[in-house]
Parts: C-alpha cells; sequence; structure tokens
C-alpha cells in the first residue's frame, strides 16, 4: 500500500483544504475529499478548475500591483 496523494483544494462541502488523488491516473478516477469524502469530480475536471482559479488569483493580484503602483503625483517628498 502506498499513501494516498493529496492536493490543495478546498471541499464546498466540510470546508477541508486537502483533496484524495485517485490511486492511479485514470480517466475515470474521482478526487475525493479527504475528510468528508465528497467526491469533486474527476482529476481533469479538478485540474481545470484549479487552474482557472490560479489565474483569477493571479489577475486579482495584477490588478492590485497597478492600483497600489505609485504614479509620482501624490509623493509626500
Ligand atoms: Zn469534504
Amino acid at each position: 500500500m502506498t499513501a494516498p496523494i493529496t492536493i490543495a483544494y478546498t471541499c464546498p462541502k466540510c470546508g477541508a483544504g486537502q483533496a484524495i488523488l485517485p490511486p492511479k491516473i485514470e480517466a475515470a478516477g474521482m478526487v475525493q475529499c479527504a475528510q468528508c469524502d465528497r467526491q469533486h469530480g474527476r482529476l481533469h475536471e479538478v485540474q481545470k478548475e484549479l487552474a482557472n482559479k490560479a489565474r483569477e488569483e493571479g489577475s486579482q493580484k495584477m490588478q492590485q500591483i497597478y492600483r497600489n503602483r505609485p504614479t509620482g503625483k501624490n509623493r509626500s517628498f
């Protein structure tokens, strides 16, 4: 027996931050919550969702950087 491989995925049901990958990379393998065993979906679907989320968070960070960028007009010195 090998230890289950977990990924960072927040469960919408119980809020656990870890999900267990299917034991083998299979098309039918389901990613499950490590805590309540909720099935999040197939591996490629979960990966796509995580990639979309990362892209959203990345663009939000970029917007913050642009917003916080000093313009040179409001400097106190
Ligand atoms: Zn859960």
